[in-house]
This record gives C-alpha cells, sequence and structure tokens, in this order.
C-alpha cells in the first residue's frame, strides 16, 4: 500500500487498534506453527465477537450493490466487521443518546492490512441507508459508498476468472436470449472467433499419407480447431515444416462451451461460429482439405466466406505450383490456384506475407545447394521481389473475388498497387497491369539472378535460418520487427 494514501491512513489505525506481535509473540508463534518459515510473519487481525448491528448490515448491502456493480469490486471480496466491543451506534435512544461514532474494519481477500475507519450515521436520529453512512478519513467525512469505491483492489485474476468469481458473488445472470439477434451473433462470433483455424479430421487419420484424393476430403468433417499457437499447431497440421514460425501472440481456442448450454444457443452459435468469422489457414494441405469436405458443417453452412491464407513463401510457391531448379518453373496440374476459383461464396481474401526475419528456411531457394537447410547457406530473397512474383502467380485464381487484401510483410507501395489493380480489374476498370507478361518475365528470369537479390533502400533479406537461431541457446529474434514497409514509398512521392 502506498504510504501517504487514504488506505494506508485506514491500515494504520487497524495497527494502532492491534500492533503486530511482539518479538516474543513472534517466537511463541512460530513454536506454534509447523513447518513455518523462520523469516515468514503474517499479520492477523483478530476480531472481537459480534453483536447484531443494523449497521454492519447496511453497510453489507452497499458492498454487494457494489459487487453487482464492478466485477473488480465483487473480486476483491470485501468484508466488514466491528472493530471493537462497542454498542452500536443506530438506532440511538433520544432518552439517554450513546456515542455517535464506532470503528468497523474493512478486510478483503489476500490483503493482509485490514482498513479500519470511525463510522457514523447522519443523521444520527434519521432514517439508517446505505446513503446516510459516513466513513472519516483524513479528519474528513466521507459517504460510504463514494469510500468503498476508493479502495485499492489489488487482484491479477485471468479475465475469465475473475468474470465467474464476480457473478458467484454477486448472484447475477445473464439473460443471453432476452438480447437482440445481433448482438447474439457478436457475442457467438467473439466466442468462437473472430479468428477460426479449422482443421480437417481428414489431417489426423492420413498424417502419413502424401497422397489425398478427392473423395477422402469430401467424407471428411471440419472442425472449429484450436486457435493459434505453436506447439498446437505442430500437433494437428499434417505439414507442420510448412507453417513457419510467427512471431505473433496465440489465438485462444474456440469456445466451445458456449455449444453445450441450450439447444437454441448452440444452433445460433454454429451459424455465426462458421458464417461470421474469418477462416484462416498457414498451410496449404489443411486448406485444400477443408475447402474439398462436404459433409458436416461443411454441407449446413457457407464456411468459407471470409478466409485469410497465411503462408510461408515456400508454401506460396507450392501452393501455385511453382517450383525452383534454381530457375522457375509452373506446373498447372500442381497448382491449388483452381481451389480458389471454385470458392463461389467467397466474399473476402486476405493473402498474408510473412516477415523476413521469420526466416530463410521459408524461401523457395533455401538450402538447394547443401540439399538440406545449413545455416551456412543463405539463399534468401528479397521480400519486395519475392511478394511481386507470389501476387502474380495468384493473379488468376483471386481476381474474381470481391475483395482482395494483402497483409503481413508486404512493402506498402507494393500492397496499394495490388489491392488497387485486383479491385479495378473486379470492377471491369482499368488498371494497366499485364499479368501475362509479368509471369513470363518472372519463368524467363536466368539463373544467375535467382533468388532474386535485393536492391531496397533498407535490405530485405534474412539472415537467419530462422526465428530462433541457434547461438548455444536458442535466441530469439525480436522482430516487430525492423522490417521498412515505406522506403520506396516514401522515395517515390
Ligand atoms: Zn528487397
Amino acid at each position: 500500500m502506498r504510504a501517504g494514501s487514504d488506505d494506508a491512513w485506514a491500515q494504520r489505525f487497524t495497527l494502532m487498534i492491534q500492533p503486530p506481535k511482539s518479538e516474543d509473540d513472534w517466537d511463541e508463534y512460530k513454536t506454534s506453527l509447523f513447518g513455518a518459515r523462520e523469516d515468514e510473519y503474517t499479520y492477523k487481525f483478530n476480531y472481537p465477537p459480534q453483536e447484531k448491528d443494523l449497521v454492519i448490515r447496511t453497510i453489507n448491502r452497499a458492498i454487494k450493490e457494489l459487487n453487482r456493480a464492478s466485477c473488480d469490486f465483487a473480486n476483491a471480496g470485501i468484508k466488514v466487521i466491528s472493530t471493537l466491543e462497542t454498542p452500536p451506534i443506530w438506532p440511538q435512544d433520544p432518552c439517554s443518546p450513546s456515542s455517535s461514532v464506532k470503528f468497523y474494519t474493512f478486510s478483503q481477500k489476500g490483503q493482509e492490512f485490514p482498513l479500519t475507519l470511525p463510522v457514523t450515521v447522519a443523521p444520527l436520529f434519521g432514517p439508517l441507508s446505505c446513503d446516510t453512512i459516513y466513513v472519516r478519513i483524513h479528519r474528513k467525512w466521507k459517504p460510504l459508498k463514494e469510500w468503498l469505491l476508493s479502495i485499492a483492489l489489488p487482484h491479477n485474476y485471468s479475465p475469465e476468472v475473475a468474470m465467474r468469481r464476480c457473478w458467484d458473488r454477486s448472484g447475477m445472470v445473464f439473460p443471453l436470449m432476452e438480447l437482440p439477434p445481433e448482438l447474439r451473433n457478436i457475442i457467438y462470433e467473439y466466442a468462437l472467433g473472430p479468428e477460426v483455424y479449422p482443421l480437417s479430421r481428414l489431417s489426423r487419420m492420413t498424417r502419413n499419407d502424401s497422397f489425398t484424393d478427392d473423395e477422402a476430403r469430401r467424407g471428411a468433417e471440419i472442425v472449429f480447431g484450436i486457435g493459434y499457437s505453436d506447439l498446437g499447431m505442430s500437433r494437428h497440421y499434417p505439414y507442420p515444416h510448412d507453417i513457419g514460425c510467427e512471431s505473433r501472440s496465440k489465438v485462444a481456442p474456440p469456445n466451445l462451451a458456449l455449444l453445450q448450454v441450450s439447444r437454441a444457443v448452440s444452433c445460433e452459435a454454429l451459424k455465426a461460429g462458421w458464417e461470421g468469422t474469418r477462416k484462416c489457414f498457414i498451410e496449404p494441405t489443411m486448406f485444400t482439405e477443408v475447402v474439398g469436405s462436404r459433409v458436416g458443417p461443411a454441407s449446413q453452412f457457407n464456411c468459407l466466406s471470409r478466409i485469410e491464407l497465411n503462408f510461408t513463401h515456400s508454401a506460396w510457391f507450392g501452393f501455385f505450383g511453382v517450383s525452383v531448379s534454381p530457375e522457375i518453373e509452373m506446373s498447372e496440374g500442381r497448382s491449388c490456384g483452381p481451389f480458389l476459383m471454385d470458392l463461389k461464396t467467397l466474399k473476402e481474401l486476405h493473402m498474408r506475407f510473412r516477415s523476413p526475419n521469420d526466416g530463410y528456411s521459408g524461401c523457395p531457394w533455401a538450402g538447394r545447394s547443401s540439399g538440406s537447410y545449413n545455416n551456412s547457406v543463405v539463399d534468401n530473397a528479397c521480400q519486395r521481389t519475392i511478394v511481386d512474383m507470389i501476387m502474380t502467380f495468384a493473379f488468376p485464381f483471386v481476381k474474381q473475388i470481391p475483395h482482395v487484401g494483402v497483409t503481413g510483410f508486404v512493402k506498402t507501395t507494393a500492397k496499394m498497387h495490388w489491392e488497387h489493380v485486383l479491385r479495378q480489374d473486379y470492377t471491369g476498370k482499368e488498371h494497366g497491369h499485364d499479368n501475362d507478361a509479368a509471369l513470363e518475365a518472372i519463368l524467363k528470369t536466368p539463373a544467375t539472378l535467382l533468388p532474386p537479390p535485393c536492391d531496397c533502400p533498407q535490405s530485405c533479406v534474412a539472415s537467419n535460418r530462422d526465428r530462433y537461431r541457434s547461438t548455444g541457446n536458442y535466441v530469439h529474434i525480436d522482430a516487430y520487427e525492423n522490417f521498412a514497409f515505406d522506403d520506396e514509398y516514401v522515395a517515390s512521392v
């Protein structure tokens, strides 16, 4: 507690009334406690016997009201008790008035030194209510509730635990079904999303098969998945090495408890969860498996109207059937582009690009000369050029999608250029981009210019194999990230 604060002042009162144990008492205390540590002593306030007191009952009512109004307050678990064995101050006997002030001690959960304050009722002969009780702090009388709300509330529960405890204490319930349907949908979308990383049950069954046929994809149900975390992903994805490693916060797993509330809530939540959230994919195989599903949620809901594809550069190349040897070759037969064209209900696609700091192991040319990843071989490409290449490969397959966002580690000019070209193309307007010519130029690039070198004002080439470079211990390359989004943007203005 901060010295000089109202709370510290009230704690001093407590210690004046019941000082901490003396050293002699402390020795006795230690021997009475089996296993107590030599240097440990916890102050404990001994409450006197309590008698019936209408003021305490009224203060408790005020605490209850505030518990309902504030989750933090409810979690502090504030309790009140008579500090001393003195008679109640209310009701007063008009013929022989007694003291108008009485000490009360307010404790809260986990707080070692409770707060003690003089309390009065004003007017003393008037009615007793939460609003006629005053506490004295720093020689001034303050309304009880005002003071209660000024108490410091130290606790460190997670938001879910805080909310649950608060509801237990305040006895509140949340009438979900009385909310308008639009608001309920927002709640469902946040409980299950807003980002969903769907999984196909197929992957678990055929983890080791290199071949997945259409029929198998069609018959496998999709599920809401487990959110996003490095560890979880490597367990559930068929090709974890294609995921790469992004420095980003975790996405909590969808809160499926909502589906067990009632039939009505479950039906609404399933629809909102599948249709109202963005479906995110971090490697191509899972995407093709989810797109291919024709049973379960995929047959009942419009699951894929908003999606994000967030692949490593290498996975993007593979997705569009592009290989490097080191020249660039494109095989239409191996392209997953047609999966995007089949998604007739797709309204919004985010194409996300990983940071060069996620390492050149995600680069299509990585390790080509050594046959395996090798820290001494830095075969990395210019981020600016490789994003242009991938967007060129993607163009024929994404131009029919109403909204395409180019996100992640993309130079601002490139983002503006590609989003503009795609929007113009979708609306049938002129954009000046000749994709066939751009693609031909890429496919004709001589091996000596591959991987594409970087001549950006600030280099956009990764110098580490992955985000965790080995220097005895794994060192996280913190990276949010010195990527120069605007180095050429400024120059071109
Ligand atoms: Zn560059």
